[in-house]
């Protein structure tokens, strides 16, 4: 039964914006995050800021949760609403509103798509680098609630690296903008960096000041191939440690470049057992010269061979086929599992080395890809949730990699957030007294806990 609160919002914003449909609360209860989902009373599409604070004080007054939602490409359920209450959708507010082509900025709404903001900026010789795998579809807005990376991280950064400004709504409708459009602003604490990847938890953001960079003026596209994926990992720190800092540094082994070739037919050779795509960009000259220190690179850990992409077109398809690695793996089984540790990325090897044994040792198939340069790796288990006693050895697997990942000196997540999936494991990564004082923060800006409940702290 619609809840009154639901009528009161309609009252409010009108009924094309409040969706509460069997379907539309269905399709919400859901992101991109396998084995979880909770279904909303409403959802609320905003299409100005007027909304957003207009469904803040009112969940404010009704005492009702409120999740921030982009795309919902999210893979901790940051955006899933495990309280019920409104899911706040900002794809609507989809506006670039400024690109300042004269002091390197982009002022956007939440909802921009990423790639949409690539092309716009790009038409004018400008950057923006942060690329996540999702970023056809991911919007800004979960890009600086998530602090996403991606394949031109290593180089450039990440998303938190490129934010100047937020303006961000809190829970009781009030709206402060932190940060400017200066290269330089230490006025006050650093609220905009705190804000970045906060997960929904503190407040909604709905304009967002981007840093550009100028367009680099060429690159070139290895793709080496192994027969040992430990040679691969090798390969990773022997290019980092001879000073040279690709733009990409990507890995992916054999079981996912099998699943990206059933998926994309490139031609990916499908008897090596992994695969680096290494991308140097910037000045022709430096270029040139980073490329040689690669080849050296891979050749000194028995690269099988090395290809160079000819054309612009066959590296964007190496690049796609990357991207894809998620998708294509997620179609071979029913149930697709993605992790997302981090170590420093002289542990890489003996990383790959232990989540190769788990896997064996509890019958479990794990394709392992990711942002090697960034130390970032996604063993991710094909599995079906029917079968239960393959999903508790699934996570006793994952239990143990992440175990190892902190040992190791690493991270239980190098980009995904902790959202509900992680929270569990956040206390053994930074300690009952981190805890603690994050929770002191959650409560200044959210004193009844309505913002997103439920994500980033144990239960
Ligand atoms: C195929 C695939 C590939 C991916 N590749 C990468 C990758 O390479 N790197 C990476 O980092 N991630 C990757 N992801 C994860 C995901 O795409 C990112 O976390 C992305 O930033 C989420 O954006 P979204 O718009 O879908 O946000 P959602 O999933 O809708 O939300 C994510 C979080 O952001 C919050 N949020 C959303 N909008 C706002 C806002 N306006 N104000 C405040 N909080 C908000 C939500 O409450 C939630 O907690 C991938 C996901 C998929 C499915």
């Amino acid at each position: 039964m619609k809840k009154i609160y639901v009528s009161k919002l309609e009252e409010l914003l009108g009924t094309q914006k409040v969706l509460s449909s069997e379907c539309e609360l269905l399709c919400y209860s859901y992101d991109s995050t396998p084995l979880i989902s909770s279904q909303p009373d409403v959802i609320v599409r905003a299409h100005n800021e007027d909304d957003i604070q207009k469904t803040l004080e009112l969940a404010s007054n009704e005492d009702v949760p409120v999740t921030t939602r982009g795309s919902g490409t999210g893979l901790s359920g940051g955006s899933v609403p495990v309280k019920g209450g409104i899911v706040l959708v900002t794809t609507a507010m989809n506006r670039i509103i400024d690109i300042d082509a004269e002091d390197l900025s982009a002022t956007v709404e939440p909802g921009v798509i990423t790639s949409h903001l690539h092309s716009a900026v790009e038409e004018l010789d400008l950057f923006y680098p942060p690329d996540p795998g999702s970023m056809k579809i991911s919007t800004i807005g979960g890009n600086v609630a998530e602090n996403s990376g991606g394949l031109r991280g290593l180089k450039y950064g990440i998303t938190g690296d490129y934010v100047m400004s937020l303006e961000t709504f809190f829970i009781d409708g009030s709206k402060v903008r932190y940060g400017t459009k200066c290269v330089k602003d230490v006025a006050g604490y650093n609220m905009t960096k705190f804000l970045v990847g906060t997960e929904g938890t503190i407040g909604v953001f709905s304009k967002i000041v981007l840093k550009l960079v100028p367009k680099p003026k060429t690159k070139k596209t290895f793709l080496a191939l192994y027969d040992d994926i430990l040679d691969a990992a090798r390969t990773v720190s022997t290019i980092i440690s001879r000073k040279v800092i690709p733009s990409t540094l990507e890995l992916m082994d054999q079981t996912t470049i099998n699943c990206v070739e059933d998926y994309s037919q490139i031609g990916l050779p499908r008897d090596v057992a992994a695969l680096l795509l290494i991308e140097t960009d910037g000045h022709p000259a430096v270029v040139e010269e980073e490329g040689s220190v690669i080849k050296t690179a891979c050749n000194a850990n028995n690269v099988r061979t090395l290809n160079i992409a000819g054309s612009s077109q066959e590296s964007d398809e190496l690049f796609t086929a990357r991207r894809m690695a998620l998708s294509a793996l997620a179609r071979s089984k029913p149930t697709t599992i993605l992790e997302d540790i981090t170590v420093p990325r002289p542990a890489i090897p003996e990383m790959m080395a232990s989540i190769k044994e788990v896997a064996k040792r509890f019958n479990i198939t794990i394709g392992t890809f990711g942002h090697a340069g960034d130390g970032n790796l996604h063993p991710t288990c094909l599995t079906d949730e029917r079968d239960v006693d393959e999903i508790r050895r699934v996570h006793e697997a994952y239990e143990i990699i992440f175990e190892k990942a902190i040992n190791l000196g690493g991270t239980i997540s190098g980009e995904h957030g902790t959202g509900i999936a992680k929270s569990k494991y956040l206390p053994a990564m930074v300690g009952p007294k981190a805890i603690e004082l994050m929770r002191k923060i959650k409560t200044c800006f959210d004193p009844k806990g309505r913002l997103n409940p439920g994500k980033i702290f144990p239960v």
